[in-house]
């Protein structure tokens, strides 16, 4: 019954609908039992009535979203006196157009309902399809055929007969993702796996992880076919995060579409205290698509490794730590439920359950893991604008104009250079010197900041990703605050290394 699906508008359902027309057939049920509280359920429960009120859209704590499943439970009160039997609950949606269904469950009553056990509640499953804007919903409790109604007390008509409103949020949210399997070379403690293997089967499992805790009504996710090869240790895993960043900018990858790395480590690894590492993007913006990147270590298939992919892009979509445990680095310092819980149901539609309100935040460290509003609210925004790029876009990028020069710069000395086609996504905060060949000295505002790790990075807008200066000079500009980083680097002399001067002369890239 669960998965049964109604075709909209349709005569025809794919499953058997009891029709409860009213006082007619099916008695409206008597003595006094009332509609307590309706929660709809895509992954965050939302009350649509509480308190024998309804819970309008603007004053719920997160949005119900168009084509993703909801799971519907409704409770009751029943007063003193209450005569047990079994009662039918029928839940009415109303689509726009006037097309109503509705789907009916009976349930033995004898006392209140309660969402903690899974007998507490009526329950139902709208899939997808139904959840769509402009929506009402209703529902009535009835006597079921038989019931010796002249015995029972007279009808107390306390249930709701107006229609309140399902309040679906109208829009696409989807998210794409591209899983780069990372083939590690490198002599380490560990044996060369070669890079984790992604049939369809493993792929799904990424699919249901993400999906059943992401608002999303789809998800596309892709392998790439090439691994990229990855020859020094694993320990330094924002040099793979710069990889990643830069293989998105030579794939031409749209703006929308997230990078993680797969790898199964030689050296260092989740046995030595790495799971994984992503970038924040501090805003959704395509500037910020350098940051859709995340590396996990995916050695083995299941529940750990998954957990990881999940909370990476969580990270990917601007998602910071949530306090649980007390290790959690850089929290967020106002999550609204104490010790990083989620504070609600939420219906996880890979495993068919309900997760309790006291499982943690998927961005803490403790477990087990579920998301709460406070998460949805913040990855929602974002998905939507991401899907936005994608249903929007112009297919074809422009071309070399507004290129950014990216500089990291490595705790250990080390330096990568390379280049993406996007403005720049940091506020500048000191200055870079070079001369062009005629001689003539350059100045240009350049950005540095801290990206995730120890990494510094620095962005320069050039006019042209064909004219690359070959040597900078930092100073620092006093004017802007940003004393200690650029304290540090002031006076300092970059040099551009010769295979991406060579490089970015082919303006076929
Ligand atoms: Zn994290």
């Amino acid at each position: 019954m669960r998965r049964c699906v109604l075709a909209l508008g349709v005569a025809a359902a794919a499953c058997a609908v009891e029709r409860y027309p009213g006082d007619e057939v099916g008695v409206y049920a008597r003595g006094g039992i009332a509609l307590d509280s309706v929660t709809f359920d895509q992954g965050v429960a939302v009350e649509v009535h509480a308190d024998g009120k309804f819970v309008s859209p603007s004053d719920r704590p997160t949005h119900l979203i168009q084509g993703r499943g909801a799971y519907v439970r409704a409770t009751w009160e029943v007063p003193e006196g209450w005569e047990p039997r079994e009662i039918a609950a029928a839940l009415e949606l109303t689509q726009i157009d006037g097309t109503v269904t509705s789907q009916v469950r009976r349930r033995w009553i004898d006392g209140p309902g309660d969402l903690r056990y899974p007998d507490g509640a009526f329950d139902w499953f709208l899939p997808g399809e139904m959840m769509i804007p402009a929506s009402s919903w209703r529902v009535g409790f009835y006597e079921i055929e038989g019931a010796r109604i002249d015995l029972l007390p007279p009808a107390a008509h306390t249930l709701p007969r107006a229609r309140g409103p399902v309040g679906v949020l109208p829009g696409r949210h989807e998210i794409e993702l591209l899983v780069v399997p990372i083939d590690h070379q490198f002599s380490g403690p560990m044996e060369c796996e070669g890079p984790p293997e992604f049939d369809a089967a493993r792929v799904q499992e990424l699919y249901d992880y993400l999906g059943r805790i992401n608002p999303v009504q789809d998800l596309v996710i892709k392998v790439r076919e090439e691994p990229l090869v990855w020859t020094e240790s694993a320990a330094n895993l924002t040099k793979i995060l710069d990889a990643l960043s830069e293989l998105r900018e030579t794939d031409n990858a749209p703006p929308y579409v997230y990078y993680f790395g797969a790898i199964d480590p030689c050296d260092w690894g989740s046995t030595a205290g790495f799971a994984g590492l992503a970038r924040v993007p501090n805003e959704p913006t395509r500037e910020y698509a350098w940051k859709r990147v995340a590396v996990g270590d995916m050695r083995r298939p299941g529940h750990p490794s998954n957990e990881t992919f999940v909370h990476e892009i969580g990270h990917t979509q601007g998602r910071r730590h949530v306090p649980c445990k007390g290790t959690e680095g850089n929290p967020v310092d106002d999550y609204p439920v104490e010790l990083g819980k989620t504070g609600s149901y939420g219906f996880d539609h890979f495993r068919w359950a309900i997760h309790p309100p006291a499982h943690a935040d998927y961005m803490s460290y403790c477990d087990p893991t579920w998301v709460g509003a406070y998460g949805w609210n913040q990855v929602r925004p974002v998905i939507q604008r991401l899907t936005w790029w994608k249903d929007h876009d112009e297919p074809v990028r422009e071309g070399a104009e507004g290129a950014t020069l990216m500089i990291s710069l490595y705790p250990d000395g080390a330096s990568k250079w390379w280049i993406r086609r996007a403005g720049t996504s940091a506020t500048a905060t000191m200055r870079a010197t070079w001369y062009d060949e005629g001689g003539d000295l350059i100045a240009r505002p350049i950005s540095v900041h801290r990206s995730t790790g120890e990494t510094t990075h620095l962005e320069l807008a050039l006019d042209d990703a064909r004219t690359l200066p070959r040597t900078i000079t930092l100073t620092s500009d006093e004017a802007i605050p940003l004393p200690l980083l650029a304290a540090a680097l002031h006076g300092r002399v970059l040099h551009a290394p010769e295979a991406l001067l060579e490089h970015s002369l082919d303006p076929t890239r």
